[in-house]
C-alpha cells in the first residue's frame, strides 16, 4: 500500500474514477502497514491548509482518512471508520475539499457522530466528533464511498 504524493483533482477525467470509487477495507493482514501509511498522509495533511485527507485523494483505494480536529487539537488517523451513532441535529456549513479547490459547498450533515475505527495500532477506538469535526468527519468517509461533496450540497 503506498499513496502518491499529490492530491487527486475531481477535475482530471483519470483521477475523477479513482475519487468516485467505492474502496476496500484494511484487512487485517495489512494493519502493520498503517503507521508508515500515517506519516505519508501527515505530510500531506501538514503541507495543506485542510481539516483532513481521505487515502482515495491520495491514490490509495483503502478505507482510510486523517483528521485534523478543531476540539481536541489533535490528529486522528482512522482505518476502518464506520459512523455507529449520529445526531438528527444537523448543522450548516461551507466545505472546501483538496480534490476540488475551487469550490465551496453549503452541506448539512448531523452535528454529532460516534465513529468506531481501528486506529495506526490496530486498537479499535470509539470517538463521539460534534461540530466541525463531525463535519470533516462525514465528508472524509463519504470520500471512502466514491462520493464528493458537490453530491451533498449547494
Ligand atoms: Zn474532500
Amino acid at each position: 500500500m503506498k499513496i502518491q504524493d499529490r492530491v487527486l483533482q475531481a477535475s482530471d477525467d483519470t483521477d475523477f474514477i479513482t475519487l468516485r470509487t467505492i474502496c476496500p477495507i484494511v484487512e487485517d493482514n495489512e494493519m502493520d502497514l498503517l503507521p508508515a501509511i500515517k506519516d505519508d498522509m501527515l505530510k500531506i495533511l501538514e503541507s495543506s491548509n485542510a481539516r483532513g485527507l481521505a487515502a482515495p485523494q491520495v491514490g490509495l483505494l483503502k478505507r482510510i482518512l486523517i483528521l485534523k480536529t478543531n476540539m481536541m487539537q489533535n490528529i486522528l488517523f482512522m482505518a476502518n471508520p464506520n459512523i455507529v451513532k449520529s445526531s438528527s441535529m444537523c448543522l450548516y456549513y461551507k466545505e472546501g475539499c483538496l480534490s476540488l479547490p475551487d469550490i465551496r459547498v453549503t452541506t448539512n450533515r448531523s452535528r454529532q457522530v460516534t465513529v468506531e475505527y481501528f486506529d495506526e495500532n490496530g486498537t479499535v477506538q470509539v470517538k463521539r466528533l460534534g461540530g466541525i469535526d463531525a463535519v470533516c468527519v462525514q465528508h472524509e468517509i463519504d470520500h471512502l464511498n466514491g462520493i464528493l461533496m458537490t453530491a451533498r450540497g449547494r
